[in-house]
């Protein structure tokens, strides 16, 4: 089958990898649908981390179930599943503590040596506690919804994590640090799911905003550094916002988020910090603030949001601005890398 590999930094290409087969009983094996990039597969394409050559990339997607392994109870060949970017148990204390990407038993798509989402099928270890199953199935399914579930796969349950980090609830100000996918689905989620009131997304590109503000961002501030401090406080009345999530993991957007938190305030960091930002511990100490962090348990989130995307009332799609088949996945990273978009969906 084809899949996408990782060949060096600013290289990626589509060859040819054998079609995965199940080796655990507790595995599946699944045809997929629609893939993506992810804002997270730029790290190594930038060469900020590194990758060994000739691994596979990806880590969302949503398929049909082709096979499944013999202790694999629920879900069957040809049910259209969801996949979080993680696989996990769903048993183990880690899990029920709700935080599957702790797993005792759990992985990644598309770290080395695993299957990764970007290529025509996968093997998913730990089918049982990780799919998703869609009622109805993939015929059952309008295509036009199709971009909202893929999206559940990471960004909508890693954007909802933040805010529900940040302690976002009904009537909350929020500010948002970041206008990526992630970023952008922290607005929804406070939005439409936990009842904000008033979401100061920080943006600078327009196509960005756009999908900010139709995604309930009531401001947008354009301004970062100091300046975008002095902004977010002066639309808060001086005081700093009370829940900031902070959806990009830089020296900088750490600054930014504990510099533009109100006194008592609390920050949910989802942004992988993989530039190492080192947090000082005095101002957030003096500024008596709650800070969560951590790589989004979006399996905890999943049947509920498909729930939600399946009745019309929760529709990240929007997120997808440029798709290209499977074939052409360098395009894919290429448009990523250089902002001409902001996701890119994969059609298989
Ligand atoms: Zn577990």
């Amino acid at each position: 089958m084809r899949a996408a590999i990782h060949q060096a930094a600013g290289t990626v290409t589509v060859g040819d990898v054998p079609d995965p087969t199940l080796v655990e009983p507790t595995d599946a094996v699944v045809r997929v649908v629609r893939a993506c990039v992810c804002g997270s597969d730029l790290w190594a394409y930038r060469g900020v981390i590194d990758r060994p050559a000739g691994s596979r990339m990806g880590h969302e997607f949503i398929g049909v179930v082709e096979e499944v392994g013999p202790a694999v109870t629920t879900v069957r060949p040809g049910d259209f599943v969801v996949a979080p970017f993680q696989w996990s148990d769903n048993t183990c204390p880690a899990c029920r503590d709700g935080i599957q990407v702790r797993c005792d038993n759990g992985g990644t798509f598309g770290a080395p040596g695993t299957d990764g989402g970007q290529g025509e099928a996968v093997r998913v270890p730990q089918a049982d506690g990780t799919l998703v199953a869609v009622p109805g199935g993939l015929a059952g399914i309008d295509d036009a919804i199709l971009p909202a579930l893929l999206a559940l796969t990471d960004v909508a349950g890693t954007g909802l994590h933040g805010a529900v980090l940040a302690g976002v609830e009904k009537g909350s100000t929020v500010a948002v640090i970041g206008d990526g996918a992630v970023g952008l689905c922290a607005v929804l989620g406070a939005r439409q799911l936990l009842g904000a009131e008033r979401v100061i997304l920080m943006s600078r590109h327009a196509d960005r905003t756009a999908v900010g503000r139709a995604f309930g961002a009531t401001d947008v501030v354009a301004e970062r550094g100091e300046e975008g401090i002095a902004a977010v406080r002066e639309l808060t009345g001086g005081r700093g916002a009370q829940h900031v999530v902070e959806a990009v993991g830089t020296p900088e957007s750490w600054d930014m988020a504990i510099g533009m938190a109100r006194a008592g305030g609390r920050v949910g960091a989802v942004g992988v910090p993989h530039t190492a930002p080192q947090l000082s511990l005095f101002p957030p100490f003096r500024q008596h603030l709650t800070i969560g962090m951590g790589v989004a348990p979006v399996r905890r989130y999943l049947p509920d949001l498909v729930e939600r995307v399946l009745a019309g009332t929760f529709d990240p799609g929007p997120v997808f601005d440029l798709t290209v088949p499977l074939e052409s996945v360098a395009d894919a990273y290429a448009a990523m890398d250089q902002r001409r978009s902001i996701k890119t969906m994969l059609a298989s």
